[in-house]
This record gives structure tokens, sequence and C-alpha cells, in this order.
């Protein structure tokens, strides 16, 4: 079953063998315990399955399906499955299969002959056909395409002419089976300076010369298709010095086999790390007797969502075509229909597939994504799964099923995709802009949102140019897997061609990119680089902006305006409050708070951020930096002198400058907050970040204190560090300059104070950052705590706060049961923790980050989501020890991680009482945190009937 597909990357191999080692063994133990051998194939057909659609990670998703849909007695044509485990044991044997496999599969081809009624390679009677279809667990773009027809050769091409009598259709199903079987199974395809593909390049040819113009497939005849088959036998054997392979049992374990090692091609292995799919999942094989939509005008095939995925709406939505395979629908060859268009060519089936669209919604009770194909009439289900979706479809489909009480309001917090929540908050064309734009092109509202960028026509320039941090909008006739990178880096896509089920349309809907496709009016070159609109010309670089809600193209750039979602929560806009996006999302949050165990907070300097952070629903301010008050204005001179005072009585002196500005910022964030708590870390960064570094600033600051300019560049000299990150910052810079904290101490509990005064509560909770030592914490507490007494007896108010700690360095995550002696909270600074705890700087790991993603090293960003093995084990420690000495500590976390939805289920299982992250984070962190407590309890729950019922077996 040797196949052309390219070799896997050699670690990427190596990794995915590792992972189905313990797979293999674990089926090596099933074995022995039954004495049987190992089960690789599982049937389904005739109302009956060997599996079901809980089987996905056995069958892949596809196959878990088909047997499910079987079962629900859904018309499912027979098949087979190969199951995942076979893949495990092809990486893991040298690309070979268990001895077992060939006789497993000719008993589920034989399955299939009984209720089909048909021979696989008969030459007499009708031929059984069948389709190899790839089945990952979750679908894969990246993977091998599906062969259909397969089982045909010279002499079966004959019995199924005679068996229809339709000797177009015959040839028509060879003439494609060679191409798609040449193309993905032997690797027939474009070569670097080929601009068609080999067999589309042939069919070309011939009906230049035979009818001098372009007609299309299905106008083929009989004979057009007679000749292409030679003309395609003959290029497959130029190319790879082979003959087609015409024995039905050698291509199907040629398909087989090619769509095992498509597992691991470049393309695979692209989408599953930016999906995060394990490579050890392995893909299953579907193999499925084949129905007919290209037997003439009552057939066809299609594919559907059983409601519009990029707005929610609850229609039917998709594509069909008449006398057609599901390829062509797909393809962008021809132009398929709206499936609504099906009521009038094919009223009968039509009918049937509106009620299996009814059917499968009340059984899988989520939007579904299906496949089918309708042959003299009759209607076939090949395929149905939970439909991806935008985030704005996400909602409104969850909203809506919910009110049809087909699920609970906890599944419907489950269905919107913590990750892709921020794509509802994203901007849209500000109306006024874009009323005065040109519409240069009308498309199809593929990805919802607004995007505005510089086009490029390739992947590759794409990449490179928004690697320079340009804005860039992919443009291509119609985008295929190849463009996958560029697609990643573009902020938005736009085609020329393609429907709704476009390749580009579909993945720009799973990355929640902004998409407007088959933009028929556009022209696009890819040798001039040029996208022509009517008379306009637009070069590569130009600007173009796309509306993916409406479908529109504009010439130029366009300025967004914030989501209704913004405006409604932040600006108390009427209008936007009263759009249906507005509330949906607002009881999805409602939902969120009634879920929750776990808080948010958010990480805010300012009055401004602090509202916006309220009014997305936060409960108060994990982290306030004091440092950025620093940059404001001229308080940057005051601090610099602060820094550069050669004595404790030139530092205060500048301290005491600094003082009025933080007690008025302070003041502002706790009016802002409204009696909800606010973190407020004493001063933290390395001094450098202070300094003037220039000449020219350092000049400057000399005449402004009054002082030489040898003296400020000699200072600035001194404090030079080599490794500042680890230097003299943080809590290390108030013991060297304990005037610092006190300073800070009195502008939060006078800005405190003074709230108290008006009657407006007030939360402090002072915060002592880069602590690794119980005994740093315990000199800057009592400075805090003796600040706050000198502030109450001037003052002459009462007020009620807290200190403590940043757990952001081992040592201080090592040693927290003698800190929390100390602290009445800890907060963990996650970003220096997993700098410190990896010995990695954030700013510098650019070089090396890509390799190390690449070599399955990080599973991500560690920076962007926690490492709960290593740095998260330092969590748990400190938690651990924390709690033993104090009980009720108050445990949080402020790092970046507090946005990061996976970082946020870790928090909640660790069971802290609050994660901290940016205003705008702070809907998606409640969404993943009330996730995290739903999963929790459902998991809970079949425990909890499971010992029941056991107490009850024992009573018994
Ligand atoms: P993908 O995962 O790329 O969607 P599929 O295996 O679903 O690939 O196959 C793609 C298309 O091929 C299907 O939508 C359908 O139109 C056609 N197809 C698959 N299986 C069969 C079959 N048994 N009979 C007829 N057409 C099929
Ligand atoms: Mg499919
Ligand atoms: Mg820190």
């Amino acid at each position: 079953m040797a196949t052309k597909k390219k070799a896997a990357k050699p670690a990427a191999k190596k990794s995915a063998t590792k992972a189905a080692k313990s797979a293999v063994k674990k089926t090596a133990a099933k074995k022995s315990t039954s004495g049987k051998s190992t089960k690789y194939v599982y049937t389904w057909g005739a109302g009956k399955a060997d599996g079901d659609g809980s089987m996905k990670a056995l069958l892949g998703g596809k196959g878990a399906n088909l047997a499910e849909m079987t079962k629900i007695g859904l018309p499912v044509p027979a098949g087979f499955t190969v199951t995942t485990e076979v893949c495990t044991y092809f990486y893991d044997n040298k690309r070979t299969y268990p001895a077992v496999l060939r006789a497993q599969m000719e008993a589920g081809i034989a399955n299939m002959e009984k209720i089909m009624g048909y021979k696989f390679g008969d030459s007499e009677g009708f031929p059984l056909l069948v389709a190899v279809r790839s089945g990952a667990r979750d679908s894969m773009p990246g993977m091998m395409d599906t062969v259909l027809n397969l089982g045909l050769n010279d002499k079966t091409v004959a019995a199924l002419a005679k068996a229809t009598d339709n000797e177009r259709f015959a040839w028509d199903c060879y003439r494609r089976f060679i191409q798609m079987y040449g193309d993905v199974v032997l690797g027939v395809q474009k070569t670097p300076d080929e601009d068609h593909e080999p067999f589309e390049a042939v069919i070309e040819k011939y009906k230049h010369e035979a009818y001098g113009s372009d007609i299309v497939d299905s106008d083929l005849t009989a004979e057009d298709n007679k000749e292409l088959v030679s003309r395609f036998k003959t290029l497959v054997k130029d190319r790879t010095g082979h003959g087609f392979p015409e024995d039905p049992w050698e291509q199907l374990e040629g398909a087989a086999g090619a769509v095992f090692g498509s597992w691991m091609n470049d393309r695979a292995i692209v989408y599953r790390r930016k999906y995060g799919i394990p490579a050890a999942w392995g893909t299953a094989v579907n193999v499925q007797a084949m129905v007919f939509g290209n037997t003439g005008p009552n057939s066809g095939s299609g594919v559907a969502f059983t409601r519009n995925p990029a707005n929610g709406e609850n229609v039917l939505y998709g594509e069909f075509l008449v006398n057609a395979q599901g390829e062509d629908v797909v393809a962008g060859v021809r132009t398929p229909d709206e499936v609504s268009g099906m009521a009038e060519a094919l009223p009968a089936a039509f009918k049937e597939l509106m009620k299996v669209r009814a059917i499968l919604e009340k059984h899988f009770r989520d939007v579904q994504d299906v496949e089918f194909t309708i042959q003299d009439g009759k209607l076939y289900m090949l395929q149905t799964r939970n439909g991806k979706r935008t985030a704005a479809a996400a909602l409104k489909f969850a909203a809506d099923m919910v009110k049809e009480k087909l699920i609970s309001w906890e599944t419907a917090v489950m269905r919107n995709p913590a990750d892709q929540l921020d794509q509802l908050l994203a901007p849209v064309f500000d109306i006024n802009e874009a009323k005065k734009a040109t519409v240069i092109a009308k498309g199809l509202p593929a990805g919802p949102g607004a995007a505005s960028g510089k086009i490029y026509l390739n992947a590759d320039r794409a990449v490179a140019a928004a690697e320079k941090g340009e804005k860039v909008l992919l443009v291509r006739v119609e985008t295929s897997p190849e463009d996958l990178r560029g697609m990643i880096a573009a902020e938005g896509i736009l085609t020329a061609r393609g429907g709704v089920s476009s390749h580009a349309a579909l993945v720009a809907r799973q990355m929640g990119k902004v998409c407007v496709c088959g933009a028929s009016a556009i022209e696009v070159d890819y040798d001039k680089k040029t996208v022509t609109a009517g008379d306009q010309v637009f070069k590569e670089g130009d600007f173009l902006s796309i509306d993916g809600t409406a479908g529109t193209v504009y010439g130029g750039e366009l300025a967004t305006e914030p989501s209704e979602i913004i405006t409604g929560l932040i600006n108390n806009k009427k209008a936007s409050q009263k759009t249906e996006k507005f509330q949906n999302f607002v009881q999805l949050m409602e939902w969120c708070s009634k879920a929750t165990r776990l808080g948010v907070r958010t990480n805010a300097d300012t009055p401004e951020q602090v509202k916006n952070a309220v009014a997305f629903g936060a409960e108060g301010i994990g982290l306030t930096r004091t440092e950025h008050m620093f940059f404001e204005g001229d308080r940057i001179d005051a601090m610099r002198e602060m820094i550069l005072a050669n004595t404790e009585e030139d530092r205060k002196k500048a301290l005491k400058k600094l003082l009025p500005h933080q007690r008025k910022d302070f003041f502002g964030i706790f009016k802002a907050l409204e009696g909800k708590p606010a973190t407020i870390r004493l001063l933290d960064p390395p001094l450098h970040e202070f300094l003037p570094n220039t000449e020219e600033s350092q000049a400057d600051l000399a005449e402004k204190m009054g002082v030489p300019v040898e003296e400020i560049s000699h200072r600035v000299h001194e404090l030079h560090e080599q490794n500042p990150m680890l230097g003299h910052r943080g809590c290390r810079l108030a013991i060297s300059y304990p005037e610092i904290a006190e300073m800070q101490a009195q502008a939060i509990f006078e800005a405190a104070a003074q709230c108290v005064k008006k009657g407006i509560p007030v939360k402090p909770e002072v915060m002592v950052p880069l602590v690794g030592y119980a005994r740093e914490l315990e000199l800057q507490v009592n400075i805090i705590h003796r600040v706050a007494a000198e502030v109450k007896a001037d003052k002459g108010v009462e007020f009620d706060y807290l200190v403590g700690t940043m757990i952001e360095v081992p040592r201080g995550a090592l040693t927290a049961d003698e800190i929390a002696k100390h602290a009445q909270f800890f907060s963990f600074g996650t970003n220096d923790l997993t700098q410190t705890a990896l010995g990695v700087s954030r700013d510098d790991m650019g070089s090396f980050l890509s390799s190390y993603q690449e070599n399955d090293i990080y599973p991500k960003n560690p920076f962007a989501s926690l490492d709960t093995t290593g740095v998260g084990q330092l969590m748990e420690i400190a938690v651990e020890k924390g709690r033993s000495v104090k009980p009720d500590i108050k445990l949080g976390i402020c790092g970046e991680h507090g946005g990061d939805p996976d970082s946020v289920t870790f928090c909640h299982k660790l069971g802290l009482a609050y994660v901290s992250c940016s205003p705008y984070r702070v809907p998606v962190a409640r969404l993943a945190a009330a996730q995290a407590a739903i999963a929790e309890s459902a998991g809970a729950k079949p425990a909890k009937a499971k010992k029941a019922a056991k107490k009850a077996a024992k009573k018994k």
C-alpha cells in the first residue's frame, strides 16, 4: 500500500509514534483479555451499525455519525469504518497494517454487497462502487480528499453502462475516478511551473479540440469521456511510470493507504498545530457504497447547514447542483444553486430533506452541517456533523434553541466557544464612512465583521507583509488548503469565485475571519498582481475593505466603529441595546453569572478602563500597575528626579511631587469601582524603564533639575543593569528605598480616606510585588500598616484594607507557607512566574518560539496559555502551602493568562477566587469560568448517580 504522498516530517513523526505506542499497548491489552483479535472494521447499513455517534475517537467524526444516522433510520448508503487504531498502528509499524485487517475489510465489503445486492469488481452485473473517505475526529481541511467511484476499471465500466443503460453516466464516473485517484492517491498533481492541474489541463485541451469552446463537464458525452479516460491513463503512466491500477482491491488499499498517509502531510500538520489537535489521534477511513448524483436531471448533490452558520438565522442554508457528484458542489467548477432552489427542481427530495433537517436537529440538539445526494429522486444522507459557526451564529443558535426547548441554558453557555467570543466585540464599519465609500463589488457574506487592509494575492506575500506589521487582505480567485497560512495571517479574505461552502467560506467561519467570497465583479490577475473592478485597478499593497456581514467590497481604506455590544454596554446606546445580538449577549452573560464559581476581575490602570471592565461585568480590579501612572505628562520628570536622587532627602522631595498625582489617580479608580475591591501593586519595574536613555533627554532633564548633564549621565551609567528583569526591581526597590512604599501607601490610603468622607465605599488591597522571602514581605507590610494607621489618625476616618503579595518567583511559591503568615491574599503573577520558572524572557522568545512549537516542546505559547504542568505545579504548591497556614487566604491570578480560556479552566480547578484580565477580555473570562463550572458539575453528576446506584444495589 505504498502511496505517493509526501513523507512526514521526521520530528512530527517521532512524537506521533511515541503517543501511538501507548495506544497500541492498550489495544494489545484488550486483545489478550478477550482472546479475539482486535476489531478494526465497524460496519453500518440497513438500519444497523456496529458503532454509534459517541465513538468519535475510534471511528472518527464522519464514521461515528454515519453509524448514528443509520441507527435513527435515516437513509444512509451502507459502508464500514477502518478505525483510528489502524492509523496508530500504521505509524508505529513502519507504515504497515495489522495482519487481520484485510480479512476484516473483506467481511466489510461482503456486508455492503449483501445490503446493496451488488458485487465489488463485478464485470457482469451492476458493480458495487465505493467512496473512500478520510475521517478524523473533527473534519480537517488538510486531510486527503475523498475518492469516489472506486472499483471501476475497463471491465466494470462496461458492466455499469450495461446495467444502467446509461453509457454517459458510466464513463463520467470512470473519468472522475481516474482523475481523483490519480490526483490524491497517485500524486499526479500540479508542479510548481504548471499553471493548471494536469487532469484539468487535459480536459481543457480536449474541449477545445472537440468543441472549440468551453462546455460544462456534465455536457461531455460518453464518447468524450472515453477519450478522456484514455488520455488520463496516458498522463498517469507518464507521470508515475506505472499503469493505472485495474484491480479493485489494489485500488481500495491504495486509497486507504493514502488517507492514513495524509495524516502526516504538511497541510494536516499545519492545521493540527493551529487547532491544537494531537498528532496521536490519527484518522479513520470510511468506505461507503456509492450513490449517484450524476445519473441525470432527477439526481444531484448538495451541502447544507440546518441553520445559517454565518448569522444564525433559522433557515436551511446551503448549495445544490443538479446532475452532479458531490465534489462538483465545492470544487468551484460549476456555480451551485442555493439549496432552496431544490424545492422546485426536486420537490419530493427537498421535502424529505426538510424532514431530515428536523429529525437531525432534534436528535443531535445542535445545528447540523450535512452532505447529501439524490439519486433518481431519492435522498441519501452522506454526512452530518455539528456545524461550524461564527460567534454571532453561535450566540443566536444557543439563544434560539433554549427558547425552542431543544437545549438547557447550561448547554447554551457551553455552545459559545470562549476563544471566539471576541469576534462579537470586533468592530464594524463606521456607518457614515461606509455610506461615502464606493462599493466596487458584491459577494457572499461568508465571515461577519469588518476588515480593511492592503491586498496581497498570494499566501506567502500576505504572510511576509503581515509579519512586517501590515494589515493584510488576502485576495484570491478562490482559496485552497495551500492558502491556509495566508488566511491565518490576513485580517480578511476576499475571493472572486466560490459559494458559501467554498474552502474560503469554510475556513473563514472556523477561524472567525472576515470573509467575502464569490465577488464575481472583481477580476484577480495573479501575473500582474492586480485586482480589477470595472475600470478601477488595485495593485498589491493598495487598500480594499470588506464587510463580511453584508458581503460588500469597498475600494480604499475604511474606518471602523465598535460593535453594538460595546456601544450598548459602555456607551449605553439605546439603539444598540435594542438589537437581538446585544440582548442575546446580555442573556448569555447572565447565564454565566448563574453558573460560575470563579470571579472575574480586571487589570486596569485608569478610571476609564475600570468603567469599561465593570460594564463587561468585572467584579473589581485584580491588578493596577502604579508605574503606568508615572509616565503621564511631566510626572516622569519627578519620577526621574526620584530615581536619580543621591540622598534620601532628595528622594523624598521628588516623591512628594508624585504623591498628589497618585492620590488623585487612586481616587478616580476607587470612585469608578463604586465599592468593588481594587488590588493595587506597588512599584514593580526595573528602574531603567524610567531613565532618560538618550543624550537629548539627559540634557533636557539636567536643565530642568538645574544640575550638570554629566551628573545625570553618570548616575544613569551607575544604575545600568545587565539583566534588569532579574535586577533591582519589585519589592527590592522598596527594600532599598522604603520611602517609595511609604509614599505609595500614603497616596492609596489618603485617596481611600477621601472616598470615605464623600460616602463612596472603598476596598483597597495593597499588593507587594516579586516577593521570594517572607522577610521581604514582612518589612513592607510593617510600613503599609504604619502608614495606614497614620492616615486614619490624621484624617480621622476608618476604612478597611488588605495587604498581600504577588506570587511570581518560584521561591515565593515554594515558601508560600512562610509568606502566608504576613499576607492576607496571594495573587499569582503568572507572567513573571512563567519567565522565572521556565528561565525564558518573554521579550526574547520570538527567535525560538516557532521552532519550539514545531518540535512539540511548547504545546502553546506559555505566555499566552498557562503551562499547567510546570508553572501550574508551582501554583498548586503555593495554594496548598498558603492554605495550610491561612485556610481562607484569598487567591487570584493577575497575569495575562487570566483572559485565556484554558488557563481560566485551570484556575477554576485550582479553586482560586478570581482571575483578572484586561477589560475587553472580561466577557471571555466570564464565559470560560462559567463553562469550567458547568463542565465540572456535568462530570460530577454521572459519578454521583453511579454511587447512588451502587448504594441502592448494596441495600438489596
Ligand atoms: P469531506 O470530508 O472533504 O467533506 P467527504 O468524504 O465527505 O469529504 O466527501 C465529499 C463529498 O463526496 C461528499 O459531500 C459527497 O457529495 C461525496 N460522497 C462521499 N461519499 C459518497 C457516497 N458514498 N456516494 C456518493 N457521493 C459521496
Ligand atoms: Mg464531507
Ligand atoms: Mg511581575
